[in-house]
């Protein structure tokens, strides 16, 4: 499978070491110079990856990555000449995946592009596996990663970005108990940046949401002191 890059980043000499690393991965990549020409490109085409530059001449990347992460989910690496606790705060907040300061090993780059695909690749992997493992389940929930929604008995889900990952958790095994630490780690790119008892709080929110599509079932289950798991249908 061709794996397309998108790199947003100003700097032509940059650019160009970059592309280079990238393609010797045996990755495309598509380079755009700006703000405006990498929202132009993210419409006109699915990526499955984004490097993004935050100091564009006609903008910040941080905006770039907000308008993105309305519409998807596809993965996000910040590169940030800026020193960077905040571009990396903020980032993360955002919504990206991984965040690198410059000056960058262009072959480190590299790595993590690969380590982030892969983990990517697992998360939808373990999605479909889990389906074929339940078949006796009528399903409740369809998931289109690629519009980054989910469905609930046939009607689409309003989800903030947390409450969309945590459910993506969930459903990539039925059933299974997840801890709070664990949710954590499917839903936050940095876990240790925020606190256990928000995981209750977008499950709270979560609840609400399934409520009002349909009242009669309860598909998040509370494990006292344990987690929470998901049914996602009824026993055929
Ligand atoms: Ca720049």
């Amino acid at each position: 499978m061709l794996i397309k890059i998108l790199l947003v980043e100003d700097e032509p000499s940059i650019a160009e070491i970059v592309q280079f690393a990238l393609a010797s991965e045996g990755f495309q990549t598509t380079w755009r110079a700006s703000a405006a020409e990498a929202e132009t490109a993210l419409t006109a085409q699915a990526y499955n990856l984004v490097v993004l530059d935050l100091g564009l001449p006609d903008g910040s990347g941080l905006e770039v990555l907000k308008r993105l992460r309305r519409v998807s989910e596809v993965p996000v690496i910040i590169l940030s000449a800026r020193d960077a606790e905040l571009d990396r705060v903020l980032g993360l907040e955002l919504g990206a995946d991984d965040f690198i300061g410059k000056p960058f090993s262009p072959r480190e780059l590299a790595a993590r592009v690969k380590a982030i695909l892969k983990r990517a690749n697992r998360s939808s992997a373990a999605i479909e596996a889990a389906t074929a493992d339940h078949p006796n389940l009528n399903r409740w929930f369809e998931l289109d990663e690629s519009r980054a929604s989910i469905s609930f008995r046939g009607r689409s889900l309003a989800l903030t970005r947390y409450e969309y990952l945590l459910l993506k958790t969930l459903l990539a095994q039925p059933e299974r108990v997840f801890s709070r630490a664990q949710l954590m780690d499917g839903a936050w790119p940095d876990p240790a940046a925020s606190f256990e008892r928000s995981v209750d709080t977008h499950i709270k929110t979560l609840r609400a949401k399934l409520r009002e599509i349909d009242p009669s079932v309860d598909p998040i289950r509370t494990h006292r002191g344990l987690g929470y798991s998901l049914r996602t249908g009824d026993a055929a």
